[in-house]
């Protein structure tokens, strides 16, 4: 019993010299954790004559929930001085003269305002739409089957089962606004766009601008010139510019989009994998299903669409290899455009 009463003084005393959580939870194992010293005497209740046993365990007992007491005590009072310490340390002077450092845009906010500026001057409307998106609008009206790769669950973020999902690309304004708006139609939408991606080219959350022209005489020459335009005007350079026949669900025909590589001037180099030329978007004439999907009747209309990813682009416009750069808020990249 007096060992019990010895123990107790030598616990509480333990406590009182705890300085931080850590050691806090170092005593609180070492006397009531499962292999603590308090387990462990209340095992031992068989060793001890029987006469004594009960007296014994309300001893033990009595130590254990003042041990709890004195531990709760001291999570507060530390949690306090903790409190105390950190509202010491970011103490601010008001009365500190203001160094008047301006902002800067982020390099991905420059590359979408340059896109949207160059073809605001060709005449397009900019529309947006939600980023958690219906499961219809990202791929069913879009011509993207429920069986299509693109709808896995290893591309695609589900929200729920019921249809809601965080938009894989920004094609679905184009769905939203052909259902709200007659032709002619000749928008961009930029956005927000999410893919299950993860490597120093592919980030889970990056960033499109998609476009989208329907009207009497939509055709593919037209197609051609708008994007031949808008990437001279964008590197500000006269590229050559070639297109690739592709497959898209929701567009036929299809075409890839490639540059000379800007970085070699077509000499071959890492970035362009020593062909002279990088793939910079993705277009095509839109698949009659899609505009059959919502309501544009194809016998008076066509229409042509492209997407591009704005991070690529702003890669190639900066010369910059990694796209995390972007995401990480090192005010010292960030302050270099
Ligand atoms: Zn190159």
């Amino acid at each position: 019993m007096n060992d019990l009463e010895k123990l107790k003084e030598e616990a509480l005393l333990e406590l009182k010299q705890v300085k931080t959580k850590e050691e806090l939870q170092e005593v609180k194992s070492k006397y009531l954790g499962k292999k603590g010293v308090i387990s462990s005497l209340l095992k031992k209740i068989r060793e001890i004559p029987p006469e004594e046993r009960k007296e014994f365990g309300r001893k033990v007992n009595e130590v254990k929930s003042a041990l709890e007491d004195a531990l709760r005590r001291r999570e507060e009072e530390l949690k306090r001085s903790e409190l105390e310490e950190k509202l010491s340390k970011e103490w601010v002077d008001l009365t500190f003269p203001l160094q008047r450092t301006a902002g800067k845009l982020h390099p991905i906010t420059l590359t979408l305002e340059r896109i949207v500026e160059i073809f605001r001057g060709m005449g397009f409307q900019v529309e947006k739409g939600p980023e958690v998106e219906l499961e219809d609008y990202n791929f069913d009206k879009l011509n993207i089957p429920p069986d299509h790769p693109a709808r896995d669950m290893q591309d695609t973020f589900y929200v729920n089962r019921e249809g809601h999902l965080l938009r894989t690309h920004t094609s679905p304004v184009q769905i939203r606004t052909m259902l709200k708006q007659k032709p002619p139609i000749q928008i961009i939408a930029p956005g927000k766009v999410y893919r299950r991606d993860d490597d120093p080219t592919h980030s889970p959350m990056f960033h499109q601008v998609e476009g989208l022209v329907v009207n009497e005489y939509a055709n593919f020459r037209h197609m051609k010139f708008v994007i031949e335009e808008f990437l001279r005007e964008f590197f500000q350079t006269d590229l050559p510019v070639r297109f690739r026949t592709s497959y898209f669900p929701f567009t036929e025909p299809s075409a890839e989009v490639d540059i000379g590589c800007v970085i070699c001037g077509q000499e071959g180099c890492r970035v362009c994998k020593g062909t002279g030329w990088l793939e910079v978007m993705g277009c095509g004439m839109v698949h009659p299903a899609v505009l059959e999907n919502c309501g544009v009747d194809t016998e008076f209309y066509q229409g042509f669409a492209f997407g591009m990813g704005v991070e690529r682009l702003a890669m190639l416009l900066y010369g910059i290899d990694n796209i995390k750069l972007f995401y990480e808020n090192d005010i010292r990249f960030i302050n270099q455009f």
